[in-house]
């Protein structure tokens, strides 16, 4: 039986290694929406290839290249906000989530209210509205399959298990690119040096906030929303090697480590086979010739945001979407040349501390959250402008 599926973000690098194992055995899908922004020349290539019924760019201005590139396929060319909706609404079997950033929600949404499998690399989506994405998936009868490489780690580590039983969840962390920097020099680091991980192939802006451990403050998030357990029963582990993706602590003291190489294809192919296993195109480790793997505690001192991802959780309502706002905001701030490096989290912090109570406070619907992500831009942004001026 042939499954319908659609990419959200299909022009990214987890879109394109969720294409890369669907191109594999084209019979067995029935591609209905591929999305993208900037690259309509990909996703134009990528939708005829796969014979997708719909393409859709988020940028109006690129709806004539997109058309121009689609000429003669027989596949429908779309842009904007309200294509992206629409899109997400087509009927589908298994969505995935690939959108970088709070963009990536309401598709995610709309998704889920059509009762599709949604597979989410788009963490984002957790961390702004967790207890929304969860109500809608369950109000609707869909699913929800994480695909993050720790949260997909966890998830195959619990199968059949009672999570009564369990102690505590310890998602890993490479450390990324200023792991071994003298604390004083991360006010030199360039966009170049931060935009290279040491193991992992991803775009640039999880890239930069592996860095920063941006991405593991809001992995931690997600670990708290994905499995509903207390922030307290999670840890973050420093583990350079990045084979071990996660670990689930049970009370009678075992540790089940989920390790594999550092490739998304499989988290993908984890959620695109689920619950099957499938036989998927990644390494297999050769655990004697990589010889040792090795562990650290976290320098709160040096990633702050782990921190600013604990008073987000303890906080609680609306915090983890002004957070991720002001945290998307310090990330174009740096990228940008205005900010340094370590002043992303001073600008998070800082918003996290003027922001207004009534907005953290208000009932979770997508509506408030996109209150509360819009505000904490703004301060954001003014905050950015205070410190470069
Ligand atoms: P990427 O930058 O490579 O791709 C992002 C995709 O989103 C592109 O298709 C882009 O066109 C699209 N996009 C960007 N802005 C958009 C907007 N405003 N509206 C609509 N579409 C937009 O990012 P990525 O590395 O593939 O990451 C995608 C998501 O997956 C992120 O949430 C990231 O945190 C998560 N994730 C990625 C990896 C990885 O290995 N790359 C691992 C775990 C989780
Ligand atoms: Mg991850």
């Amino acid at each position: 039986m042939t499954r319908r599926v659609s990419i959200f973000g299909a022009t990214g690098s987890i879109g394109q290694n969720t294409i890369d194992l669907i191109a594999r055995d084209p019979e067995a899908y029935d591609v209905v929406a591929l999305t993208g922004a900037v690259n309509v020349e990909q996703l134009a290539m990528d939708a005829r290839r796969l014979n997708a019924d719909v393409a859709v760019t988020a940028d109006p201005l690129r709806l004539a290249a997109l058309r121009a590139a689609l000429a003669g396929s027989g596949v429908e060319a779309a842009a904007g906000p309200d294509a992206m909706i629409e899109a997400a609404q087509r009927p589908a079997d298994w969505v995935m989530s690939a959108i970088v950033g709070a963009a990536g929600l309401q598709p995610g949404i709309c998704a889920l209210e059509q009762g599709a499998t949604l597979a989410l690399a788009n963490k984002e989506s957790l961390v702004c509205a967790g207890a929304l994405m969860m109500s809608t998936a369950k109000q609707h009868n869909a699913r929800l399959l994480p695909v993050d490489s720790e949260h997909s780690a966890v998830f195959q580590a619990l199968v059949g298990e009672d999570m009564h039983a369990v102690e505590r969840i310890i998602i890993t962390a490479s450390g990324g690119a200023f792991r071994d920097w003298p604390l004083e020099d991360l006010a030199q680091a360039t966009l170049a040096q931060a935009s290279s991980h040491p193991n992992w192939d991803m775009g640039q802006r999880i890239t930069i906030d592996s860095a920063s451990m941006f991405n593991k403050a809001l992995e931690l998030i997600e670990t708290r929303e994905y499995f509903d357990v207390s922030p307290k029963q999670i840890e973050v582990l420093v583990h350079p090697e990045s084979m071990i993706h996660a670990l689930v602590g049970f009370n009678d003291g075992a540790l089940m480590a989920h390790v594999g190489p550092p490739d998304m294809r499989h988290a993908i192919g984890y959620a695109l086979h689920w619950p099957e296993r499938r036989n998927l195109p990644v390494e297999r480790l050769d655990l004697a010739a990589i010889g040792a793997l090795t562990f650290r505690a976290p320098d709160e001192a040096r990633w702050p945001a782990l921190r600013l991802a604990r008073e987000v959780m303890e906080r609680g309502g609306l915090a983890g979407a002004v957070f991720n706002a002001a945290k998307e905001t310090a990330l174009d701030g740096f990228i940008a040349g205005n900010l340094r490096f370590p002043q992303m989290a001073e600008v998070v912090d800082e918003v996290l501390n003027r922001s207004d109570p009534s907005h953290i406070d208000a009932q979770m619907t997508l509506d408030n959250v996109q209150v509360a992500d819009h505000m904490a831009r703004q301060a954001a942004q003014n905050i950015i402008e205070q410190k470069a001026g």
